[in-house]
């Protein structure tokens, strides 16, 4: 399965990655996570990229792309690839689709749009607790952690991403808007958008994202 998750902060498209990649056993390319994880390390491409994600704006897009180009070329994506938060950009996207070209590489088959009304992505965004080790999501209210505080899998302390930020926020919308949502329209030219009622339980959405993954999968 080569997939693309499309959708506003908050739109629960992290927790639903997650899912599916372990579901399929593929890698789940996530630039958001690749990027924490450099800035926690302190590497130069974490120096470089933390400016940009505490300001909630997008790092640039030649930075992200070879990202995306080393990832994509490790053996671990030959079988298939779950790229989450990338492209968020039409550069990003037409890279990308060059990136496909010039290593024969097979098109993607599916990109999933998840929709949430505004006022639910904003609850979504000051519930979310994260850990900063292995990644997992929470919410406090809807997905809470067995122990509060404490990540379920690996017990690591729980936090609440910097970029999540009442301001930084609304700044991160706004770039979606401008720069994220004209991915939808692109991706509906080229046949391959599928649109998925984020607006339910991560179950519900889960069984809905399945539905869609599968009745559009090629046997
Ligand atoms: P995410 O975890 O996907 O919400 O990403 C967190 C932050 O990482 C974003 O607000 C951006 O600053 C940066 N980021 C992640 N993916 C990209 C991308 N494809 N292009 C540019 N910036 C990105």
């Amino acid at each position: 399965m080569r997939v693309i998750f499309l959708g506003a902060p908050g739109v629960g498209k992290g927790t639903q990655a997650q899912r599916l990649a372990v579901q399929e056993a593929i890698p789940q390319v996530s630039t958001g996570a690749i990027l924490r994880e450099a800035v926690q390390q302190g590497t130069p491409l974490g120096r470089e990229a933390q400016r940009f994600m505490d300001a909630g704006q997008l790092v640039p897009d030649e930075v992200v792309i070879g990202i995306v180009r080393e990832k994509l070329t490790s053996p671990d994506c030959a079988r298939g690839y779950l790229l989450d938060g990338f492209p968020r950009t039409v550069v990003q996207a037409e890279a990308f689709d060059q990136m496909l070209k010039d290593t024969g590489s097979p098109g993607i088959e599916h990109v999933i749009s998840f929709e949430v009304p505004a006022p639910e992505l904003v609850r979504r965004l000051s519930g979310r607790r994260q850990c900063p080790t292995c990644q997992t999501i929470y919410h406090v209210d809807s997905a809470p952690p067995t122990r509060a505080g404490q990540c379920d899998r690996c017990g690591s302390a729980l936090v609440l991403r910097t970029d999540d930020a009442p301001e930084t926020v609304a700044v991160r919308r706004q770039v979606y808007e401008e720069q994220t949502r004209p991915l939808v329209e692109y991706y509906q030219k080229r046949g391959l958008l599928r649109r998925v009622d984020a607006a339910a339980s991560i179950e519900q959405v889960y069984e809905r994202l399945l539905a869609v993954a599968c009745a559009v999968r090629p046997s």
